[in-house]
């Protein structure tokens, strides 16, 4: 893992930056608003992000995220150097992980090309969200943090990330003297609709249950995923401390409202079926800055082009998943999955099919949480009992 400071990043481009008189303003510096910065000082807008909390990356612990690479045949670091966003956060590539089906069998899964990039999350120095926080400074956007803006009166861009829990994942961060290795399990066992992981690198760890369906049980199964991955890896652990969050995956409906353009989770850019929405929140931020600060109107078209295709396909395959049940699962990665290039094999599950899109549409919305549903006063990653206090008033 490379490591660079923020104070050797001022570029050439910083000074030869053309200057215009424009100002965009943007709401979260979570990977979509950061990126969206980035883009829209290149173009030479001025920027103000506006952010509620204290730093970036807040809603996260130092917990590691794979920034994933199947999504299209180009490496997604290239991608992200080709919209001008410097990958010099801590990652590595991952080519081997080890999953285990339902039936608890192991198999391996390699691929030629790196499967994902892991990067970690939070404040923290080296985190994405401290790198791409740096970039966006040293190029000059101003970040008002502890801001919370309610409505962008002028137009800017909206990426103030998920609004309601479609998804959860919860679990616990640790040191560990394991060795550095990757595992994910399936099985409704452990996560209902969902995948168990455990992520060792370099004597830190992360071990979740990602949740499509009972929230409620959220600790049940996190008990449940420690206990497996003791018993099959020999998960040893200290420091541990749980954390968890959420997010949202709706269809995406429209990006633009008036001169307001929406990035990442907050136009609903997320992958369905398994939650990687890094990638959509960096890409989408990034033509969402550039195309307000140059007054361009192509921000539709351009995240139909790349985006949304592979959204309405996710929602499809997310239903398919659902409706498998840990048998058709078995059958499944025994079938087609064991044995196979996984990187190849998820990229031609995600590619955007025309027919997928369409029975996208008939798939049954995701259960909405209602205000009833949350619990109070409690400490659990995907509650929102404040906001359930303010709907009951
Ligand atoms: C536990 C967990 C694990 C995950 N693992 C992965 C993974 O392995 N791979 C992957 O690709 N994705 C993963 N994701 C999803 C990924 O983190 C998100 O898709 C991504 O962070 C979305 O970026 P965003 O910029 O759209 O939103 P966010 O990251 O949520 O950023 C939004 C920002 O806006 C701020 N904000 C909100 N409202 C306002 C307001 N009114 N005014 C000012 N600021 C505001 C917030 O404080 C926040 O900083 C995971 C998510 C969770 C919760």
């Amino acid at each position: 893992m490379a490591m660079v400071t923020a104070d050797s990043t001022t570029s050439m481009w910083t000074i030869l930056r053309p200057a215009l008189n424009k100002t965009v303003k943007i709401v979260g510096a979570g990977p979509a608003g950061l990126s969206a910065a980035i883009a829209a000082r290149a173009a030479g807008a001025s920027v103000d992000v506006f952010e509620k909390r204290r730093d970036v990356g807040a809603r996260f612990h130092g917990d590691f995220q794979g920034l994933e690479n199947w999504t299209s045949d180009q490496d997604v670091l290239a991608e992200l150097e080709q919209l001008g966003i410097r990958c010099i956060f801590d990652h590595t590539p991952v080519h081997e992980v080890i999953c285990f089906d339902p039936a608890g069998q192991e198999f391996r899964l390699h691929s030629s090309r790196p499967l994902f990039y892991l990067v970690s999350r939070g404040p923290g120095v080296g985190s994405l969200d401290w790198a791409l926080k740096s970039q966006a400074m040293v190029e000059g956007a101003t970040i008002h943090f502890s801001n919370r803006k309610r409505k962008l009166e002028d137009g800017g861009v909206v990426a103030e990330g998920p609004h309601r829990p479609d998804v959860i994942a919860a679990g616990f961060l640790f040191e560990t003297d394991m060795a550095d290795g990757y595992y994910v399990a399936v099985g409704d066992q452990l996560a209902p609709a969902g995948y168990s992981y455990l992520l060792i690198w370099q004597g830190r760890g992360t071990v979740a249950t990602c949740l499509f369906k009972k929230f409620h049980d959220e600790r049940e199964y996190v008990d449940r995923t420690v206990e497996f991955f003791k018993d099959k890896v020999g998960l040893r652990w200290s420091s541990a401390r749980p954390f968890g969050g959420s997010g949202n995956s709706s269809r995406v409906k429209k990006v633009t409202l008036g001169s307001r353009l929406y990035a990442g989770e907050a136009a609903g850019f997320q992958d369905a079926l398994f939650g990687f929405g890094l990638r959509y929140a960096l890409v989408s931020g990034s033509l969402a800055g550039r195309s307000l600060a140059l007054g361009l109107t192509d921000y539709e078209e351009r995240c139909r082009q790349r985006l949304v295709g592979l959204n309405n396909t996710a929602i499809f395959n997310r239903w398919l998943y659902s409706m498998l049940g840990d048998r058709g699962r078995c059958l499944v990665l025994d079938r087609f999955v064991r044995g196979r290039d996984p990187r190849r094999l998820l990229g031609r599950i995600y590619a955007p099919a025309r027919w997928k899109s369409l029975l996208s549409m008939l798939v049954p919305k995701f259960p909405l949480m209602r205000s009833e549903q949350y619990h109070h006063d409690c400490s659990c990653s995907w509650c929102r009992c404040q906001k359930a206090a303010a709907l009951a008033r």
